[in-house]
């Protein structure tokens, strides 16, 4: 019988207690609170944008959680915060996510994640040795908040994205991803040293919110995710003349925001004629921003995502030659610059049958499912053999204050979470 065949067919049926679930529970409970304390927004909800202090809070507060429990914790050079089980040499089972948010974001999306690995940490440090070595990971810098390329930590760790690289994005104040490392004091110049040699990590997995509304809809409680949405990111300026509001004649403004009003209806439109496909404007800028003046200037972003590699360039290539339609007509400059595009990813096939075995196992209501929202599992994918559990979000809510998930559920993917792994480590993935 082949190995893989039998590593599932031996595996014992692993339902859940309801004392063990309540106890992790608390704990998940527990910890969330702890992490809710780091990074309050007035405006409401949470504000730990990437390189700020209150995101290095939440990165101190997981190595003194990684210390209580005996790990051994370190950081890496552009913030990655890890803390290790043991000293085994073998190849690592990585687990965790990241614990930076968007500006005004909720409470779950990433800290879910870095949680349940605690959690899951705890239940298998109870029972038999692994084969393999277990190490937590908080990623730095997940968000594209901030630097609106996303998932920094990730990339720049897994040798996806260089120094030169990290030396151009910049915030909207131009401060570099580089320079803002460097002022928490991180060393992005010594990474060279650490980035993660695929041989050495058996496997990613990220638990993580859903984010949408399908594990509720379907009265599901885990999801496992089969693949991630790609993201075009694109940034669109349209230069007209600024005027006087009240003595310029209709006939003869050029007025950039009204072009970009038309190009941001037909990105609307031209994303909703396909399944599977959004186009979002969640950032616009107009100079000199006055009430009595037409602009002069006015400057949008585009956020194109699909499941499908092409139609995401495709729908983000159609938006960009209507753009070009419409600035000609109305003799506007037009500068398109594409800040970021990253095709859509398909988890490993084996971790997924793994994961969802497990949670076939456990007895409880899952789907398999997409993520529309990025996530450092995709990224770390393109390296390692990765997976990722999804759990239920109210509403479907997610970059909001009134995010929220049910800490039972965290509990039990971290459980199904565990489990996954006690498979995994027995798995041939290389
Ligand atoms: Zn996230």
């Amino acid at each position: 019988m082949p190995v893989l065949l039998a590593a599932i067919m031996t595996a014992a049926p692993a339902e859940i207690s309801p004392t063990l679930l309540s106890r992790i529970t608390r704990s998940v409970a527990a910890r969330l609170d702890e992490i809710a304390r780091i990074g309050r927004d007035p405006r409401g909800g949470w504000s730990r944008l990437a390189f700020t202090n209150s995101e290095r809070d939440a990165h101190d507060l997981f190595q003194r959680w990684g210390v209580a429990l005996g790990l051994d914790v370190h950081r890496d050079s552009i913030g990655n915060s890890y803390a290790r089980l043991g000293h085994s040499t073998q190849p690592a089972v990585m687990i965790g996510s990241h614990l930076d948010t968007v500006v005004t974001g909720g409470a779950y999306d990433g800290t879910a994640g870095v949680v349940a690995a605690f959690e899951a940490l705890n239940l298998l440090r109870d029972g038999p040795d692994l084969r393999h070595r277990l190490e937590i990971v908080a990623f730095a810098a997940e968000e594209g908040a901030r630097f609106t390329t996303p998932c920094i930590g990730s990339r720049f760790i897994t040798g996806q994205l260089s120094l030169p690289a990290l030396k151009e994005i910049r915030d909207v104040d131009g401060i570099t991803a580089y320079d803002a490392a460097r002022s928490r004091g991180l060393d992005p110049d010594r990474a060279q040293t650490e980035v993660w040699r695929p041989l050495d990590v058996h496997c990613f997995l990220e638990l993580h919110v859903e984010q949408g509304q399908v594990l509720e809809a379907a009265g599901a409680r885990i999801g496992i995710v089969e693949a991630i949405a790609g993201a075009t990111r694109l940034v669109v300026t349209l230069t007209g003349a600024a005027a006087h509001s009240g003595t310029t004649p209709m006939p003869l403004r050029k007025d950039p925001l009204v072009a970009a009003s038309k190009i941001i209806t037909f990105a609307e439109e031209t994303a909703s004629r396909y399944a599977r496909t959004v186009a979002t404007v969640g950032r616009i800028r107009v100079t000199p921003d006055s009430p009595t003046t037409i602009p002069g200037e006015a400057t949008f972003s585009l956020d194109v995502r699909s499941l499908d590699a092409i139609r995401q360039r495709e729908v983000s290539a159609e938006i960009v030659r209507y753009a070009e339609v419409v600035a000609a007509g109305r003799r506007l400059g037009l500068a398109v610059r594409v800040l970021h595009d990253q095709s859509p990813h398909m988890l490993h096939y084996w971790v997924r049958q793994e994961l969802t075995a497990t949670v076939a196992s456990t007895g409880t209501p899952y789907r398999v499912l997409a993520s529309g929202a990025g996530h450092d599992a995709g990224v770390v994918g393109h390296l390692i053999p990765s997976g990722m559990i999804f759990v239920p979000s109210h509403g479907g809510i997610s970059h909001s204050p009134a995010e929220s998930s049910d800490p039972a559920d965290i509990a039990l993917g971290s459980f199904v979470l565990a489990q996954g792994i006690r498979r995994l480590d027995e798995y041939p993935l290389t």
